[in-house]
């Protein structure tokens, strides 16, 4: 931090007040003319308290905010930086991309490059359709679920946050867990009647349903490592479960690979986890920082996407060449060097032990949940496995280490419901700053 050292001691103020007078005045300009001043609810800070930064650039780990203020950064844009922010090759290839246009409306060949390049990572993909977020990729899949079943109901997981179409928007993690809402005005009680939930981690509640509501379930979508209550691991058996529930009921099982696809391995959580959903959505790092997000699988249900089937489904900027250029250069560097996961990987375990040896030797009740590069501190005693289990952690207590790692230069997710994403350009020096900046925190 550039400005707390030049604080005169005798000030008053708490010195995050004092380094973010710019940030301040922008949030109130921006409470104008933009809904709570910010696009994406999370980002206000409501959660945590205080002004949320307004950030004028970023470079490999670090944000930097309007004040000149430098931070290490746990967020990495929710994913997709995880090679770091303005990665090279990135910008280059963006750079040149865009001076032959930025939108056709017409097919181009590094579509086809980048459906292939999926293909080669995602062995069960056979087609794979590109939108431009994750909303629509989950939406758009669940919609091919129904069209191809003939079925309407669907069962997803409480905590679990699949975008914000209507029909996910029941019990739905990080950013409505947040606001404390519960139900959500405009999403008809028609719509919210066809979405079942389950704890998460509780095979027994999604059997009895699937007995229940013997074939009407479309679809069964998961996280399948959750990032919007924290991190929270699939129990031994439990995905296993599910698909075993699947293929039963004749039901198609979706991971909602947003947050895991290309992160948790190249071949993300599937791979990771030695298990096959039949349609698995994607968004984040596929688009390396540019709005993509896409839904694929196996022939046998992709097919019944218009125009080769009659399930709807369409988007003027989908497959857009920039965002395209962007994330096929992210998507290529991750394939072809898989030293990423390793380094990333040891990363997050130093970073996890680190912090664990800290929170030990305060005599802090706590848990580090974490699979790869995604990670959460939970101030709790008892395990964090579901949306419950996270609720009844000290999340007052996490809101304050959140204020004191912003004074320290350390930017973490805004919730205590929130996974953290490492990105690889983060050093060693960096993980030490964040462990001992855990360790000068006062208030445990
Ligand atoms: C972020 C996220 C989404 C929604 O993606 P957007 O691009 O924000 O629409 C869906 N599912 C999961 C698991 C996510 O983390």
């Amino acid at each position: 931090m550039i400005k707390r050292n030049e604080l005169p001691t005798h000030y008053n103020q708490s010195p995050t007040d004092y380094m973010i007078n710019k940030s301040k005045k922008l949030f109130e300009r921006a409470q104008e003319s933009i809904p709570g001043g910010v696009n994406s609810p999370v980002r206000a800070f409501k959660s945590v308290g205080g002004t949320p930064l307004f950030i004028k650039w970023a470079k490999g780990a670090y944000l930097y905010d309007e004040d000149d203020n430098q931070y290490i950064d746990y967020i990495a844009s929710w994913g997709p930086m995880i090679l770091g922010h303005a990665y090279e090759p990135i910008v280059k290839a963006i750079q040149e991309k865009v001076l032959y246009s930025t939108s056709f409306g017409a097919p181009t060949e590094l579509e086809i490059e980048m459906a292939e390049l999926i293909k080669t990572m995602v062995p069960n993909v056979d087609l794979v359709r590109m939108v431009s977020s994750g909303t629509e990729a989950c939406m758009s899949a669940l919609r091919l679920a129904r069209g191809y079943t003939g079925r309407n109901k669907f069962i997803k997981f409480e905590g679990c946050y699949h975008g914000h179409a209507d029909a996910f928007l029941v019990k739905a993690g990080s950013g409505m867990a947040t606001f404390n809402i519960q139900t959500v005005p405009g999403v008809t009680v028609g719509v919210s009647n066809d979405t079942l939930t389950c704890a998460y981690n509780d095979l027994e509640a999604v059997q009895q349903l699937a007995r229940q509501y013997k074939g009407e379930i479309a679809a069964i979508i998961i996280e399948p490592v959750v990032g919007n209550m924290g991190c929270i691991l699939p129990a031994p058996g439990f995905l296993e479960g599910l698909r075993t529930i699947c293929d039963d009921e004749g039901i198609v099982f979706i991971f909602d690979e947003v947050m895991t696809g290309f992160r948790l391995s190249a071949g993300g959580a599937q791979e990771k986890l030695n298990i096959n959903a039949d349609l698995v959505t994607y968004g984040k790092i596929i688009g390396g920082g540019m709005p993509v997000g896409a839904f694929g699988g196996k022939k046998a249900i992709m097919q019944h996407i218009a125009p080769l089937g009659n399930v709807y489904q369409a988007g003027t900027l989908s497959g857009n060449p920039v965002a395209m250029t962007a994330g096929y250069t992210l998507l290529k560097e991750l394939k072809n060097n898989p030293a990423i996961y390793t380094d990333l990987d040891a990363k997050t375990n130093y970073l996890a032990e680190g912090i664990g040896k800290v929170l030990s030797k305060r005599g802090v009740n706590f848990r580090v949940n974490r699979m790869g590069s995604m990670i959460s501190v939970h101030f709790s005693d008892h395990d964090v496995v579901d949306f419950d289990s996270a609720s009844k952690a000290n999340i007052p207590l996490f809101n304050k280490l959140f204020h004191h790692m912003l004074e320290n230069g350390i930017y973490l997710p805004p919730s205590a419901y929130e996974s953290w994403f490492l990105n690889n350009a983060l050093t060693y020096d960096d993980l030490d700053k964040t462990i001992a900046a855990f360790n000068s925190f006062d208030q445990y």
